[in-house]
């Protein structure tokens, strides 16, 4: 980190951009991170550590500056900083004795040109992360966990755990609940003819008298796709950013749903109930991304769902560092974290390396330029634009998805559309070759977008022509590699110069890496926290950095999908579940659809089926009156196998006895017949 110098005795806010923040032990300690002095950290201030471990987390936030500004002047002028009473509670909802008693606080600042002999105890956390600082924590833990209050807060995941995919959470405080996102995951293998998979929402609607608000973070599919749907059944108000509200209407107006959609912006806090719910910025794959403080009586829960750190975003807002900074000074209670990419060393690269990339690969191209990405990808679909802009090249956008995005987010200001670049999809074969740029949906290999089809020979308007450039700015999500494939060699058997390989540098990822990841976590110091956004070992390994960056693994908390997790103001357990699992959406119905009807299409797959018919009479004289008829499909062709078809009829009607005919026993009839054939 880079450090400027500050003048001596300057107010400690002014300092805070250009300190490292630690916070241990109750003690609040702004530290240089200057490798020399934590060689002497471990001797220095043993005895103050030990008397500042009973320090209130929650404290009086006027007190708070009070303190800083006393403690930081006593320690530059070389003495210890007086021991503040500080009984004052922020809230007095929890009833506990203990603690009530007054209690010490400890402030600490240490400006950026210390002097040798001013060294703090946390430095050694920098100096050995991996070691020492995990004890320290855990004696913190300790002494902290010997008090109670009641667990009225809970947080529960309906969606997004173990997967990547519907992310859908609960936080409810007392009755009240608040629901952040709504999203959708596509299909799995093996769900038979099913378009869409939500979360099991059935805990909403049990409770829907007390959903007060859902909260979008951005407008990913996976954060607001499911919201059409759920949006049916409950009525609340929906808090979001302008792009991501402008792009769910979307949605609603094609389902024919109507919703109170409202916006905010970053920075902005909305009361809902008993929540207090802060908007801060985050940088992402699409642009207006939010991550939230939900500030509740009982503590604060810091959401920082899908973000990266992006140092040189596209549309030049960047990540809120300062907000999520002073939100971890004052004291996060529980943190949800983004663990898509946890797996990933280092940082993740800026989305404006893949402009560069375009660029290069614009000016080069002899012949026409067919970009696929997500739909949802502004970001991406700009820098395309910027680049055909700066080769003369005239765009035209194709597909629905794409089509949507561009309408909705060029007017709302997302979009910067330099003027007249864009073309009909019938014009393209009027221009030369090298003037025309496409944009088109099928990054993932989707069986009715527009790649696929162009590269099928099936486009109406697109013919891929040998000397064609197709760039694939996106990498399959698990599970779409060979359909991807299958494209990209369709298009090089046309004659098309498909990029696609990771190495071009036409995508990077939006979800930050481990170090990221790490550099949040250091932000905001949470007491607890709880992995969000990812498979099982995905959650498995966040956890995992969190405990080696010192905290506690009795403070992480990795959950299954339905599970409650009950904080108080101290404590946080893991109890009891609620309905969880998932909602099939096969056209437009919703949840009709179940296991048994996935089952049978399942069976289905795997083999034929034969359908056998007769009426017959029990009356009088029991007989066959019409039939046996045998129907099949997927078993054998009919045409050249008549005999076997006939040797099954013969069967059926030697079963069907007068005697059993009589009897009436239908059920064991069709059995006997199933078995026989
Ligand atoms: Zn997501
Ligand atoms: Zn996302």
């Amino acid at each position: 980190m880079n450090e400027e110098k500050k003048p001596q005795g300057s107010a400690p806010d002014n300092n805070i951009r250009t300190l490292h923040t630690e916070r241990i032990k109750g003690v609040d300690v702004m530290v240089n991170r200057d490798i020399e002095k934590m060689m002497a950290a471990e001797q220095t201030d043993t005895k103050d550590r030990v008397r500042a471990v009973d320090a209130p987390e929650v404290k009086n936030e006027k007190k708070q500056a009070n303190g800083n500004a006393e403690g930081g002047q006593a320690h530059r002028r070389g003495r210890k900083p007086a021991a503040r009473p500080n009984n004052t509670e922020q809230n007095s909802e929890v009833k506990d004795s203990t603690e009530r008693r007054p209690r010490k606080t400890k402030k600490v600042i240490i400006n950026a040109n210390l002097n040798d002999d001013q060294v703090s105890p946390s430095q050694s956390f920098i100096a050995n992360p991996l070691a020492s600082s995990q004890n320290r924590y855990r004696q913190v833990s300790q002494v902290k966990s010997g008090k109670g209050g009641e667990y009225r807060l809970k947080v529960i995941p309906l969606g997004g755990l173990g997967e990547v995919g519907k992310n859908m959470t609960v936080i409810q405080y007392g009755e009240d609940i608040i629901v952040v996102d709504g999203g959708l995951a596509f299909p799995e293998d093996g769900m038979f003819g099913i378009d869409l998979v939500i979360p099991d929402y059935s805990y909403l609607v049990e409770h829907r008298n007390n959903v007060l608000g859902f909260c979008l973070t951005h407008a990913h599919e996976d954060h607001i796709g499911g919201l059409p749907y759920v949006l049916k059944d409950i009525q609340a108000p929906v808090y979001g950013s302008t792009l991501t509200l402008g792009l769910l209407k979307g949605k609603l107006v094609e389902n024919k749903v109507n919703a109170d959609l409202r916006q905010v912006a970053p920075r902005e806090e909305v009361e809902i109930g008993p929540f207090k719910v802060e908007f801060f910025r985050l940088t992402h794959s699409i642009p207006d991304s939010m991550g939230m403080a939900v500030h509740t009586p009982v503590g604060t829960i810091l959401i920082v769902s899908d973000f990266k750190m992006d140092m040189s975003p596209i549309d030049g807002k960047f990540m809120d560092f300062g907000r999520i900074s002073a939100l971890g000074e004052k004291g996060v209670l529980l943190l949800l974290s983004d663990s898509t990419n946890v797996e990933k060393e280092g940082f993740s690269e800026s989305e404006r390396t893949v402009g560069y990339s375009f660029e290069k690969i614009f000016y080069s191209a002899k012949g026409r330029i067919i970009v696929t990405s997500f739909a949802s990808h502004v970001h991406r679909v700009q820098q395309v634009l910027w680049a055909a802009e700066r080769t003369n090249r005239k765009v035209a956008v194709v597909g629905r998805g794409m089509q949507n995005m561009v309408a909705i987010s060029g007017p709302l200001g997302y979009l910067d559309i330099p003027p007249n670049i864009l073309i009909d999809i019938d014009k393209i074969n009027s221009l030369p070759a090298e003037k025309v740029v496409v944009i088109t949906t099928g990054s993932q290999g989707e069986p009715l977008s527009g790649l696929t089809r162009m590269a099928s020979g099936a486009h109406r308007q697109v013919q891929i022509l040998p000397g064609d450039t197709v760039v694939i700015s996106a990498t399959p999500i698990p599970g779409n590699e060979r359909t991807v494939a299958k494209t990209v060699d369709n298009l090089f058997r046309l004659g098309a110069n498909v990029i696609h390989e990771r190495s071009a540098g036409i995508h990077v990822s939006g979800h930050a890496c481990k170090e990221e990841l790490k550099m949040l976590l250091n932000m905001v110091k949470p007491r607890f926290f709880m992995p969000i956004h990812g498979e099982y070992r995905m959650l498995y390994k966040h956890a995992l950095l969190a405990q080696q960056l010192g905290m506690p693994e009795e403070n992480t908390f990795i959950l299954e999908n339905g599970q409650i997790l009950e904080l108080s103001r101290r404590h946080c357990r893991i109890n009891g579940s609620v309905a969880s699992g998932i909602v099939l959406i096969d056209g437009l119905g919703v949840g009709d659809v179940g296991n048994t009807v996935l089952k049978d299409r399942r069976l289905f797959s795997e083999s034929g089926v034969i359908v056998l018919s007769l009426i017959y009479t029990k009356q009088k004289k029991p007989r066959i009156i019409a039939g046996p008829e045998i129907y099949s499909r997927g078993f054998i062709f009919e045409k050249e196998y008549e005999h076997i078809i006939g040797e099954m009829k013969e069967k059926a009607v030697a079963l069907c006895t007068p005697e059993k005919l009589a009897d009436g026993n239908i059920h064991d009839l069709r059995n006997q017949m199933r078995n026989t054939l």
